[in-house]
Parts: C-alpha cells; sequence; structure tokens
C-alpha cells in the first residue's frame, strides 16, 4: 500500500458481503493470534481509558516518527502540490490511469533506520486499535475483514 490517506482500490475480486473470515486463512489466524496475545496484555491494562489514550499516543508516534524521517534524517521529502485526481471526469479510468493523478508526496526512501522506527510506531498503533476491539468483544479479523468489504465497495471515486 502506498503512503496515500487511503488506498486506490484494484480489480481483485472481493469476498461476498458479510462473509465470515475463514479460519484457516493465515492472515486472520495471525489477527487472532496477535489479538489473544493483546488480551493477555490487556489483564494489566484493562480500562478503556488507558486503551483510548495510549491509542492516541501510538498514533502521534507514527506521525512523528514520519516527521523525524523527514526533518532529522531527511531519507525523505515532503513535495507537496495540489492532487489531481478531481480532474478526472470519466468512470472509465482503469486503476493504472488513475495512479498517474494522485501523488503520496513522498520524495525519497525510507533508510533501514527510519523504516524500523516506523514499523514499531505502526505496530503500537496495531495494538492499541486491537485493544480497543479487545475492549468491546469485537473479532480483529472481522473487523479488517469488514472495513475491506467497505473499501471494495465504495471504489476509485470515494477517496475521503
Ligand atoms: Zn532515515
Amino acid at each position: 500500500m502506498s503512503a496515500d490517506a487511503r488506498p486506490i482500490h484494484g480489480p481483485e475480486q472481493s469476498s461476498p458481503p458479510g462473509a465470515p473470515v475463514p479460519t484457516h486463512d493465515s492472515a486472520a489466524k495471525l489477527a487472532d493470534d496477535f489479538q489473544q496475545a493483546v488480551g493477555e496484555y490487556l489483564i494489566r491494562h484493562r480500562s478503556v481509558l488507558d486503551v483510548l489514550s495510549k491509542m492516541q499516543e501510538a498514533s502521534a508516534r507514527v506521525q512523528r516518527a514520519v516527521a523525524k524521517a523527514v526533518t532529522v534524517c531527511g531519507c525523505i521529502r515532503i513535495e507537496a502540490s495540489r492532487q489531481a485526481l478531481s480532474d478526472v471526469t470519466s468512470e472509465d479510468v482503469s486503476y493504472a490511469d488513475l495512479k498517474q493523478f494522485v501523488q503520496s508526496h513522498v520524495a525519497g526512501q525510507l533508510c533501514h533506520n527510519c523504516r524500523d522506527v516506523i514499523e514499531v510506531e505502526l505496530g503500537q498503533a496495531y495494538f492499541y486499535t486491537t485493544a480497543l476491539a479487545e475492549t468491546f468483544n469485537m473479532r480483529a479479523a472481522d473487523v479488517l475483514a469488514k472495513e475491506k468489504q467497505r473499501l471494495e465497495t465504495l471504489g476509485v471515486f470515494n477517496l475521503t
């Protein structure tokens, strides 16, 4: 996935509406195993208030890590200008064609150090997102599957 705010949806097949996450799916198993580990951690930090504040802190740390890659390390630069996607008037534009109208505004490549830091911070963001799901007895794999289905339903002209 690119660094854009929302992914553009490719032509891949979507699962049928309301389909449960298959238990044999390795991604679903990883999400389930991860949620179990998060649940064990939550025995000591159960309050939803802790989870919410930590979740917000994790999100801020992801942003801080990206900003530091630009301002401290310098391995990436932000080169931003207006997105030209709104200039596309036909809905018959292919996914490959659309990609030339949207930019991530990131120039350069993350160095290994910055990539590692951002990975850790993203992991923490996943942790607290999963912790919130666990708090309300939601299955994180189902949350992911439903969001994926929503993205596929929205299509390429609903990027906000
Ligand atoms: Zn760097």
